[in-house]
């Protein structure tokens, strides 16, 4: 007997299946006439995707700038995994980690190369910082909780160090197996193409889409060398909305030239969540469809795509034996403007409106869907 069973559940492809839950593992999907403890029937009427996966948010409470509650911007908008980038380093990411066991969500860290973390902006301005051996011992303690490393390469973070950081973060990452390295570009020095030149296969290039200086499209809106030359060594893109790293006019470009993303994340943290431009994931990802990707398209960004790039090998997926995980969901005729971080708006027919999750096989009721729906899990 299985412990839940979705019955009609609509897929990203528009096909309707029943899905079935088990000792906190998919059981099975297609028509399944066995019984279950709870059967939920949606009736074909909401989506299911594997569980949503943002791949770049700020979740340490005790961060001074940065910083939210792990549920608040997870389990409670339907994304049941949430990746925190670098606001911890290896002084506090014990702390981090014993916090974290207490939240809904399922939480991962990128350790910040910094041993201080996101105590302030400029966590990369003191080489002394950075430190190689209190990094792997990190690692040693935790190895199923950090997922890799984060790099903030940006001026007013690097100070007068320009590559340097980067440098010792891609001999870090050789040291400790090669785990995924996600680089944030923001304002140069150092400049883009000295960033992209260094990154190798797996690595992970997040606020992908910015409109500051150092963007990916050149002047003459055409995609960096250096950058393409970059993907095609397996370097992966991922979106980081945060405050002010999403321009729809890059995007757009950078879309309808194929340079898609490989990862839609929020960089959410309290202040952007509540007084926007990032709101949610949902809120994120109704935006790259409004520019034109389809939604299955989307959804792969914060499933399959998610869990691959961050090496989740039990996530991301709706099929047997994976985490039984999963995000309901509508897709919401509501005409909305929405805006970006250069503060630019863009029509939206269509908005995604999470309404349930199921974490490790147990059903939540998200924010926005408590008022539509009332599941029975
Ligand atoms: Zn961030």
């Amino acid at each position: 007997m299985f412990d839940l069973l979705l019955r009609q559940a609509r897929l990203v492809d528009d096909t309707v299946r029943d899905i079935a839950l088990k000792d906190g593992k998919i059981a099975a999907v297609g028509d399944i006439d066995d019984l279950a403890r709870k059967t939920v029937d949606l009736r074909g009427e909401c989506y299911v995707s594997a569980g949503w996966i943002d791949s770049h948010v700020h979740c340490y409470p005790k961060s001074p700038i940065y910083h939210d509650e792990p549920d608040s911007i997870g389990i409670a908008t339907g994304v049941t995994t949430v990746i925190d980038a670098g606001s911890t380093g290896a002084d506090d990411i014990d702390d981090f980690y014993s916090l974290t066991r207490e939240a809904v969500t399922d939480v991962y860290a990128l350790l910040n190369i910094s041993r201080v973390g996101l105590i302030a902006q400029n966590e990369l301005a003191n080489m002394a910082n950075i430190d190689g051996e209190a990094v792997n011992q990190a690692i040693k303690r935790h190895p199923d909780f950090i997922v890799g490393l984060k790099a903030r390469m940006s001026s007013s973070v690097v100070g007068e160090n320009g590559i340097t950081p980067l440098v010792r973060a891609k001999a870090m990452q050789q040291e400790n197996g090669g785990l995924p390295l996600m680089v944030h570009i923001g304002n140069n020095p150092p400049d883009l193409d000295d960033i992209a030149e260094r990154l190798t296969a797996g690595d992970i290039i997040t606020h992908c889409y910015n409109g500051k200086p150092n963007r990916i499209l050149t002047p003459g809106g055409e995609l960096r060398a250096s950058v393409t030359r970059a993907i095609q060594r397996g370097v992966r893109l991922d979106v980081g909305h945060g405050t002010a790293s999403l321009s729809f006019a890059v995007a757009r470009r950078a879309i309808s030239a194929g340079i898609l993303p490989h990862t839609i994340s929020s960089d959410i943290y309290c202040r952007n969540r509540i007084n926007g431009p990032v709101y949610s994931l949902a809120n994120v990802m109704s935006k790259f469809l409004a520019i034109g990707m389809s939604l299955p398209q989307v959804i792969e960004c914060v499933t399959a795509n998610a869990a691959d790039g961050l090496n989740l090998k039990t996530k991301g997926r709706l099929a047997p034996g994976f985490d039984a995980d999963l995000t309901l969901f509508t897709l919401q005729r509501q005409p909305t403007v929405l805006v970006d971080a250069e503060n630019d708006s863009l029509q939206a027919e269509e908005l995604l409106v999470p309404l349930a999750a199921v974490r490790a096989g147990k059903g939540y009721m998200t924010e926005q869907g408590s008022a539509k729906y009332a599941f029975d899990f």
